[in-house]
C-alpha cells in the first residue's frame, strides 16, 4: 500500500509501536538523549487482566494499569507524544511511513517494535474467564500468592506442563496434575511423583469458576476442588509489522518471537524489537531492560548517522 504524501505528518527520530513495559523503557531513554518520539500503543498489555505486577523492584506489587500510567507520565515527562491508536502498516522508503488505525500517518527514522504476545489460551470453558486472577500461568508472577493452596495444572504439553507442576509444587504440597489427553514418559512421571504431585487421568471439561475465582476442575462429569488452575498458554508475538517489513518471525515450542541481536537490532535495518515480542520468556523488569537497550542503541545509531552524514 502507498501513501499520499499530502497525508504525511510529522517525522521523529523513533516510532515506538507499544507501551507496555519495553515501549516505554525505550521512550524514556529516547526522550532523556532529546530524542522526537511517538509512542503508539492499544492499550493491550498483556498482564492488565492481573491484580498486580511481582518481582518488579521498587514497584512490588503495583497495578499492572497503574505501572503503565507512571511509566507514560515519566516519558511524557521528556517530551515524549502518546497516540492511543492501533499503526496498521509500515513502509521503508528511507525514513518509515508509519500509518495508525485513525488515519494519521507519521514518518520516522527508525523503528522499535515492543508490540508484546498474545497468550492462545486452552480451550476449556472456565479458563479464558478467569485467567489473571483464577488461572495462572506463571510462578515467578503468582506463586508466592497461592502457596500452600491446592493448585491444579491442566496440561497442555508433557515438557510444559511437568515443568509448571514441579515448579508449583515446590511451592504448595497440594499439586494436581490433570493429564487430559497428554501422555508423560517414565522419567516424568517419576519426577511428578517424588516432587508429591498428584495426577488426575480423563478429560478436562471445565474450569469452574464464580467472578473470576476458581473453586475446581470437571474431569469426566466429576469435580476435583481446586484453588487455582495453572495452564500453559502458546505465546505468539505480534509480528504483523516485522513482516511487512520483509522481516521473518523465528519459531519457537512454545509459540513465536522476532529474532534480534542483544540490543534489540533486527535483520531489518533500522528495526529494533523488545520486551515479549522478541523474547517471549520477557516478564516486567526484562522487557524494560530490553527497551532501555533498545532505546540506547536506536540513540547511538542516530548519533552515528548523524556523523556520518555531517562528513560526507
Ligand atoms: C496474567 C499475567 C500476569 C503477569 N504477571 C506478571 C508479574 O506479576 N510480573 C512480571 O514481571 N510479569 C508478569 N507478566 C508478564 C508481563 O505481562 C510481560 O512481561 C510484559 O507485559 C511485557 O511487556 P511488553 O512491553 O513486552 O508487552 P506488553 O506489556 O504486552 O505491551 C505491548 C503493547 O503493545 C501494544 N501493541 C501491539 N501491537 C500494536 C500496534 N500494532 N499498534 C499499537 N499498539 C500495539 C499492545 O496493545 C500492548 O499495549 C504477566 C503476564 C500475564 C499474562
Amino acid at each position: 500500500m502507498s501513501n499520499s504524501t499530502d497525508n504525511i505528518g510529522a517525522r521523529f527520530d523513533a516510532v515506538i509501536v507499544g507501551g507496555g513495559a519495553a515501549g516505554l523503557s525505550g521512550a524514556v531513554a529516547l526522550g532523556r538523549s532529546l530524542r522526537s518520539v511517538l509512542v503508539v500503543d492499544k492499550g493491550e498489555q498483556r498482564n492488565l487482566p492481573a491484580d498486580a505486577a511481582h518481582n518488579v523492584i521498587g514497584r512490588e506489587g503495583i497495578s499492572p494499569g497503574e505501572l503503565v500510567a507512571e511509566g507514560r507520565r515519566e516519558a511524557v515527562s521528556y517530551g515524549v507524544e502518546f497516540a492511543d491508536d492501533e499503526v496498521i502498516s509500515v513502509e521503508r522508503d528511507g525514513d518509515f511511513t508509519v500509518t495508525l488505525g485513525s488515519g494519521r500517518i507519521v514518518t520516522a527514522r527508525r523503528l522499535l517494535l515492543a508490540t508484546g504476545l498474545v497468550d492462545e489460551l486452552p480451550r476449556i470453558p472456565g479458563v479464558q474467564e478467569a485467567w489473571g486472577h483464577g488461572v495462572l500461568h506463571c510462578p515467578y508472577c503468582h506463586g508466592y500468592e497461592v502457596r500452600g493452596r491446592r493448585v491444579g495444572v491442566i496440561a497442555t504439553t508433557s515438557m510444559g506442563s511437568v515443568h509448571q507442576s514441579l515448579l508449583f509444587a515446590q511451592l504448595s504440597e497440594h499439586v494436581t496434575l490433570f493429564a487430559g489427553a497428554v501422555e508423560f514418559d517414565e522419567q516424568q512421571l517419576a519426577e511428578l511423583r517424588v516432587s508429591g504431585v498428584g495426577i488426575v487421568e480423563g478429560e478436562v471439561e471445565r474450569v469452574i469458576e464464580h467472578d473470576r475465582d476458581v473453586t475446581g476442575v470437571q474431569v469426566d462429569g466429576r469435580v476435583h476442588d481446586v484453588d487455582n488452575v495453572v495452564v500453559g498458554t502458546r505465546m505468539v508475538a505480534r509480528t504483523e509489522l516485522f513482516e511487512q517489513l520483509g522481516g521473518v518471525p523465528q519459531d519457537h515450542p512454545f509459540g513465536q518471537f522476532i529474532p534480534s541481536d542483544p540490543t534489540g537490532a533486527t535483520g531489518v535495518d533500522g528495526v529494533w524489537t523488545a520486551g515479549n515480542a522478541g523474547n517471549l520468556a520477557a516478564m516486567v523488569s526484562v522487557a524494560a531492560g530490553a527497551g532501555l537497550l533498545a532505546g540506547i542503541a536506536i540513540n547511538a545509531d542516530l548519533v552515528a548517522a548523524d556523523v556520518r552524514a555531517a562528513l560526507v
